[in-house]
């Protein structure tokens, strides 16, 4: 592999069977049988914070490194992924809305969606002392390439505020919701001093990448095992080109 593989999962869960909205779903089932495959295959599994060290060349790259995403901070991810998580050894990443703590996930509803309940604050703050990284994902999960320059900060600088008092840590890591970025959203992620930052870009992500736009690839409900495997080998496809900061 090129890099490493960011591999996004929204709600895992037992749920009935969808004809749409099937990007955001996965089957517990699924997900153990992906996890017991990423173990025999002998994918390293790694936290964000690992990953970057790999991305900025402080640390060998693995030959099969994998990080584990997890968008809005369902309960179900305490549910039904953690115990498999904790099962392997695996750590994940979980990206959590700062104003929806232990509240539930009212935007879905526009959708047409069911509306699960999300992790309080003590729930985030158990799986961080087990060992899982707590991101954000805004303070009220908007489109933030839609919003005005100041209404763009404050989501990215009060939900990184918010998260850290209700964790007692440092809060390092970004996701984009809906993947919705411009060079507005991207500079006041790095303004606000967060490490990496995450997109729903389907391309693996490599040293060539910006940390504040690394691309991820989605396993929604209807991919099998070959599925996931052929994504994360073959499917390499960036929807557009990336955003792009000045360097100094
Ligand atoms: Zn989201």
């Amino acid at each position: 592999m090129k890099g490493i593989q960011i591999l996004m999962y929204h709600q895992v869960g037992d749920f009935p069977e969808m004809a749409s909205h099937r990007a955001t779903y996965c089957d517990h089932r699924r997900f153990a049988t992906q996890m017991a495959w990423l173990k025999l295959g002998g994918y390293q599994v790694l936290r964000m914070e690992e990953a970057l060290k790999c991305l900025r060349g402080d640390a060998p790259m693995p030959p099969r490194g994998v990080v584990l995403t997890f968008d809005d901070a369902y309960e179900n991810f305490y549910e039904y992924a953690f115990p498999i998580l904790q099962k392997h050894g695996f750590p994940a990443t979980v990206y959590a809305i700062s104003s929806l703590l232990g509240q539930s996930a009212s935007w879905l509803a526009a959708d047409g969606h069911a509306t699960p309940p999300l992790m309080s604050a003590a729930r985030l703050r158990q799986l961080h002392s087990a060992g899982i990284e707590i991101g954000s994902h805004s303070a009220s999960h908007v489109r933030l390439a839609e919003q005005g320059t100041e209404h763009i900060r404050e989501e990215v600088t009060r939900s990184k505020k918010e998260l850290e008092d209700a964790l007692g840590a440092r809060v390092d890591h970004f996701c984009y919701p809906y993947g919705s970025h411009d060079i507005r959203a991207v500079e006041a992620v790095a303004e606000a001093g967060y490490q990496s930052g995450t997109t729903c870009e389907r391309a693996w992500a490599t040293p060539e990448d910006d940390p504040l736009t690394l691309p991820r690839k989605a396993v929604s409900w209807g991919d099998s095992l070959v599925g996931v495997w052929w994504k994360m080998h073959f499917k390499n496809i960036s929807k557009r080109p990336p955003v792009r900061r000045q360097t100094a």
